[in-house]
């Protein structure tokens, strides 16, 4: 191979297709025969045409994608792992439906076996969904939660993860003591935070305000704050009789953000999921704070719990993602969360060109991420999938030839799951359809 080696002397891996790489919301790279060069250590080395690159690489491994899209693998920024037994589930909104599907699926992973048994299905849909990275709610149980670390960073999969955290207002079989919540959080985090340089990051995870004491809040801020790189993940504004219930439940709070505000849970690295019910001071305080969003939208549509602001949002300067909120999204396909983020909003027509930077590299850059993730540039990890239009029946089979925004609005308006050839993870196959194994059975 005459093209330039890795510190170790592997050689690299050189794959062909169209590529289309997102630079900013309105920016993309398209490259009709393009390469993409990616190191026996995962790292993107260059990306180009092929043209340009074919003498350097064309006697070392290279991997024909055919006609097919090669792009940047999809970032879920809210998902719960252990409700994915109760997707489709509903005829309630937020608080109805987490007492009647969602408290007893979550329950049952006191079990582990079953608790290894879903976190297996969860990660293998993952990457047939082609998603790279997720940020994931677990359960209370701190063993269920340590096994889904286990079976991720087997599989090798990147996910953000915690543990959950509540001790009041849930069933008795979901509640703990505070001081053991935040305990084995902090085990968790110290076990798995920066595991294989990275791939397994910890996110500290009080449930919502609602099922939280203000002293578990207070000292799960403390414990975030000491715990550098860590995320904070919650829920926030869903829907408006949840934030009723926060004003009545936390009196001296200007807002709902403002209870996490007064706890120390507002900063980079917080992840709000929803933030639908906002005013302006709570825009201008997640502004300063450098918080982040996860906007939900096929879950806000199954709940009937509002619509992300998102002219505000954006006026405000907040960065954002999107995410499936798996169960109450019923869907983990990152390409129909796109779809329905445009389809919610009344009034504002959302480019696909912005739509597909949220699925991937705004995601990146809201988790702090840019840097190594979200796009096809060389120094990147090399996570990314291989996108089959064909696979899809109502997906135009000349899609390759149309321009970039035709390319796009296809893939958020027609794609689904089933366009997703193969799916990497720093340069690994995570998913390949040839292999595409029977989902493990639920009960
Ligand atoms: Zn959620």
């Amino acid at each position: 191979m005459s093209g330039s080696s890795t510190k170790n002397g592997g050689a690299p891996t050189v794959y062909l297709g169209h590529i289309v790489d997102p630079m900013d919301e309105d920016t993309y790279r398209d490259i009709p025969e393009g390469a993409l060069v990616v190191s026996s250590e995962g790292q993107i080395e260059v990306v180009g045409k092929w043209s340009d690159l074919s003498a350097q690489y064309s006697s070392g491994k290279l991997v024909d994608c055919g006609r097919k899209l090669i792009m940047p693998g999809m970032i879920d920024m809210h998902i719960h792992l252990p409700q994915v037994s109760q997707i489709g589930k509903s005829g309630d909104t937020l608080l109805g439906w987490l007492e009647k599907y969602i408290f007893p699926a979550e329950a049952r992973f006191s079990d582990l076996s079953h608790a290894e048994k879903i976190a297996t299905w969860f990660f293998d849909e993952l990457a047939r969904n082609g998603t790279t990275l997720a940020v994931v709610f677990s359960t209370i149980h701190k063993e269920a939660t340590d096994a889904a670390f286990s079976i991720a960073a087997d599989k090798g999969m990147r996910a953000i993860m915690g543990k959950v955290m509540m001790d009041r207002n849930a069933p008795a079989s979901l509640l703990e003591n505070s001081k053991n919540s935040l305990a084995e959080s902090e085990q968790l985090a110290n076990k798995w935070h920066g595991f294989d340089n990275g791939r397994l990051l910890y996110a500290f995870t009080p449930r919502f305000a609602i099922t939280s004491t203000d002293e578990l809040l207070h000292d799960c801020g403390k414990l975030w704050q000491s715990s550098p790189g860590t995320y904070l993940h919650t829920h926030l504004s869903e829907s408006l009789e949840e934030v009723k219930k926060v004003a009545s439940l936390f009196p001296s709070s200007r807002s709902y953000l403002d209870v996490y505000d007064q706890s120390g849970l507002v900063g980079a690295r917080s992840v709000f999921a929803h933030s639908i019910h906002l005013d302006d001071q709570d825009l201008r305080v997640m502004h300063q704070k450098h918080c982040v969003l996860a906007h939900c939208p096929s879950s806000n549509f199954f709940l009937k719990s509002g619509i992300f602001p998102l002219d505000r949002v954006k006026a405000a300067g907040v960065e954002f993602g999107l995410g499936s909120d798996v169960a109450a999204g019923p869907q983990m396909s990152l390409f129909g969360v796109m779809k329905d983020a445009n389809f919610i909003q009344p009034q504002i027509w959302i480019s696909p060109r912005e739509l597909f930077y949220r699925a991937t590299r705004g995601g990146a850059k809201a988790l702090k991420l840019e840097d190594r993730l979200g796009s096809l540039e060389a120094g990147k990890e090399a996570d990314f999938i291989v996108v089959d239009p064909t696979l899809k029946n109502a997906c135009p089979m000349d899609i390759l030839e149309h321009e970039t925004d035709d390319i796009l609005s296809a893939l958020v308006f027609l794609g689904d799951d089933r366009m997703i050839d193969s799916t990497y993870i720093r340069g690994r196959p995570v998913f390949k359809r040839t292999r595409e194994k029977e989902a493990a059975g639920i009960s």
